[in-house]
Parts: C-alpha cells; sequence; structure tokens
C-alpha cells in the first residue's frame, strides 16, 4: 500500500489490550509506526492502553477475531487470545474459536494484503514434555481431550494453518512458541503464578502452590520478548519459525515462591493445593535456534525482572484498595 512515510508502516496488532500485546505496541509505537489495535477486551482492558489515549499514531477497534476484519495494514501480529488456564478454561470452546477462526481470519486478511503475519504460539504446543529443554523440532505430547486441550490444540491448530497458508498461498509467516512470560500489566487475578505469588506476598497472604512445588517453569522478562518478536518480524522471508522465545532459566515453582518472599520481605506462608489437570511437570526453552536466527537472547535476570514487576503490583495494589 502506499505510504506517507517510507520506513512508516501501519500494524495491526490483535489482543493489543492485554499484558504483552500493550507491551508490544509501545515498542512499535516508539519505531515510528501506526498501530491499529484490535481487541473484545475479553481479558485485556483498556487501562493498559490508556496511556496511548489520543495519540495520534495509535486506533483502537473492539472485535472479536472469531469475525472477519477488513482493514488495511502493513503487518500483522495475531496475539489474541487469553493465556491465562484460568481465563481459556472459562468458555473453551470461545478459546479454540479464537485460535483457530482468529487465525484464519487473519490469515485471510494477511492474503488479500499480501502482508506478514505473525503467530504468537506457545510452549504448550509441547504439552507436558518429555524431550528436556524442548527445541522446535520436538512434536509435543498434548492431551486432545483434556482441560488444557482448548488452548494446547486451537495453538496447534494454529501452526498448523499459518504453515498451510504458507505453502499454499506463499503467505510470510512468522512463528514465535512463548515461554512463560512475565512482567508489569499482567492482570493482578488472572491466576498465573507469578501475579499470584507476587500480589499474595504483597497482601501478606498464603503463597498457594499447586502440587509440591517441584514443577518447574522457565520465566522471561517482558521486554526481552517483545524483541524477539520484533527480530523475528524483522528476518528475512526464509525465516518462518516455528522459534522458540523464553529464558533458558528453569526455577521450580517453589524456588519462584521463595525468592518472591525473600524480595518483597513478606511473612507470607506456603500453603500447598492440589496440582491442576494436565500441569506440565518441567518447562525449559532451547533458545539456540533463535540465537542463530536472530541473534537473540533474554537480557534480564529473574531477580531484575521480578523487582520491576514487584514495583508495579505494589501500585497497581495501592490502586486498587483506593478505588474500593
Ligand atoms: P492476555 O490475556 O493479557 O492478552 C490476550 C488479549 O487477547 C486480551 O487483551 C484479550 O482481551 C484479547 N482477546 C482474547 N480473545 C479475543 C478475541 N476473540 N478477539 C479479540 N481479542 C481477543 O494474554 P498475554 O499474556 O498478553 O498473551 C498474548 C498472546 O501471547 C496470547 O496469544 C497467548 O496465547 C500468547 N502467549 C502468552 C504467554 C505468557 O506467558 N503470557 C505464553 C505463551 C503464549
Ligand atoms: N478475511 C478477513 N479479512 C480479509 C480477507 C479475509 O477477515 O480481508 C477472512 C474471511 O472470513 C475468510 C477468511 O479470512 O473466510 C479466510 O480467507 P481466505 O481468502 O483464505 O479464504 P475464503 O474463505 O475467503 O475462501
Ligand atoms: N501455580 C502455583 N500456584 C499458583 C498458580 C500457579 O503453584 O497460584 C503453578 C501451576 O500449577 C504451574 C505453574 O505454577 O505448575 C505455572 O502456572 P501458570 O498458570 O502461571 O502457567 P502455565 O501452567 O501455563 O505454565
Amino acid at each position: 500500500m502506499a505510504r506517507l512515510y517510507d520506513s512508516r508502516k501501519r500494524i495491526l496488532v490483535t489482543g493489543g489490550a492485554g499484558f504483552i500485546g500493550s507491551h508490544l505496541i509501545d515498542r512499535l509505537l516508539h519505531q515510528g509506526h501506526e498501530i491499529i489495535c484490535v481487541d473484545n477486551l475479553f481479558t485485556g482492558t483498556k487501562r493498559n492502553i490508556d496511556h496511548l489515549h489520543n495519540h495520534a499514531r495509535v486506533e483502537f477497534m473492539r472485535h472479536d477475531v472469531t469475525f472477519p476484519l477488513y482493514v488495511e495494514v502493513d503487518e500483522i501480529y495475531n496475539l489474541a487470545c487469553p493465556a491465562s488456564p484460568v481465563h481459556y478454561q472459562h468458555d473453551p470452546v470461545q478459546t479454540t474459536k479464537t485460535s483457530v477462526h482468529g487465525a484464519i481470519n487473519m490469515l485471510g486478511l494477511a492474503k488479500r494484503l499480501k502482508c506478514k503475519i505473525f503467530q504468537a504460539s506457545t510452549s504448550e504446543v509441547y504439552g507436558d514434555p518429555v524431550v528436556h529443554p524442548q527445541t522446535e523440532e520436538y512434536w509435543g505430547n498434548v492431551n486432545p481431550i483434556g482441560a488444557r486441550s482448548c488452548y494446547d490444540e486451537g495453538k496447534r491448530c494454529a501452526e498448523t494453518l499459518f504453515f498451510d497458508y504458507h505453502r499454499q498461498h506463499k503467505l510470510e509467516i512468522k512463528v514465535a512458541r512463548i515461554f512463560n512470560t512475565y512482567g508489569p500489566r499482567m492482570h493482578h487475578a488472572d491466576g498465573r503464578v507469578v501475579s499470584n505469588f507476587i500480589v499474595q506476598a504483597l497482601q501478606g497472604d498464603p503463597i498457594t502452590i499447586f502440587g509440591d512445588g517441584s514443577q518447574t517453569r522457565s520465566f522471561c522478562y517482558v521486554d526481552d520478548l517483545v524483541e524477539g518478536f520484533i527480530r523475528l518480524m524483522e528476518s528475512g522471508p526464509e525465516i518462518t519459525g516455528p522459534v522458540n522465545l523464553g529464558n533458558p532459566g528453569e526455577f521450580t515453582i517453589r524456588e519462584l515462591a521463595e525468592k518472591v518472599i525473600a524480595m518483597t520481605g513478606s511473612k507470607s506462608d506456603l500453603v500447598f493445593r492440589d496440582l491442576p489437570e494436565d500441569d506440565p511437570k518441567q518447562r525449559q526453552p532451547d533458545v539456540s535456534k533463535a540465537k542463530e536466527l536472530l541473534d537473540w537472547e533474554p537480557k534480564i535476570a529473574l531477580g531484575e525482572g521480578l523487582e520491576r514487576t514487584i514495583n508495579y503490583f505494589a501500585g497497581r495494589l495501592t490502586e486498587l484498595t483506593a478505588t474500593q
């Protein structure tokens, strides 16, 4: 499409009012681009993009990606989908529709516009992995009929669609497999482990460890992740992904709880609850491919990222208390 300024692109971000999407938008605006943010506000909130209200280069559209969308853009980042187990299991049929119908609509849009399209896929495509750490070559160990399947299988089918549009319609695709990501603007009540532990510690409530806390996760700070998104989108057309993006530092959930307690100086106790169905026992990305292809690796260690996130939640809890 004809552009006013050569380097300025009009970029569609679906799920742009969510946690990761809002950080991506900040970064793309900083680069000088124009943004169309599409979100149905299911888990996202206008609060995440409030600071962009009246911004000359941002347009917000309340829209559900399971329905067709006709806009004119140069690039698409497809992030729309609830990411927390509590949210994606709330209406599992809608979760699958969002991943699958949402992907079809966004791919149809990219096909009409002949533009690049990025997919926010997930480490959940590996399920409860029997290969550790997970490389992109591993096909995964996913239960197709369990409580997490709407998300895992929805995202797997979306990847299939991306690769079939690439093969069949020659679309330029960029598929990132994102591992657990945290940072400011996570929803304080979405049930994810980092937000739960920080909020519980700051409020002096018991820290809820599911199972015995020996399961592992690898936590990536959101700024590192967004840098990876941009490098993948700007890479040559031969790079389709899937590319793992995450921080290979692996911690048990119990270690995370103890770190959060130490950093907040909290007096919270640890309490143990039942492990949710199909909860993966371990997860750690192998990011060699991202290093080799994108010259990317995470720079922000867990301690530094947690400090920024704790500061954010301390402010957020003060706001929430003031409005009660
Ligand atoms: P989030 O819930 O904060 O953001 C998702 C956004 O998508 C929300 O703003 C929500 O309102 C919107 N949305 C949901 N369904 C929609 C629909 N049908 N139409 C339009 N908008 C819709 O989650 P997040 O952590 O920012 O995740 C963003 C993306 O990254 C998701 O696709 C998620 O699957 C993926 N991802 C996230 C993580 C993580 O650790 N946060 C890990 C792996 C993958
Ligand atoms: N679509 C869209 N916006 C567009 C073009 C297509 O939302 O600008 C949606 C439309 O719902 C369509 C889907 O994308 O059904 C897939 O498009 P495609 O061209 O691949 O297939 P079609 O179903 O049109 O044969
Ligand atoms: N978890 C926990 N306490 C909580 C929330 C989560 O022990 O209050 C555990 C959960 O069972 C899982 C891990 O922390 O083993 C990460 O959970 P999250 O929902 O953040 O992400 P995912 O399971 O999708 O990786």
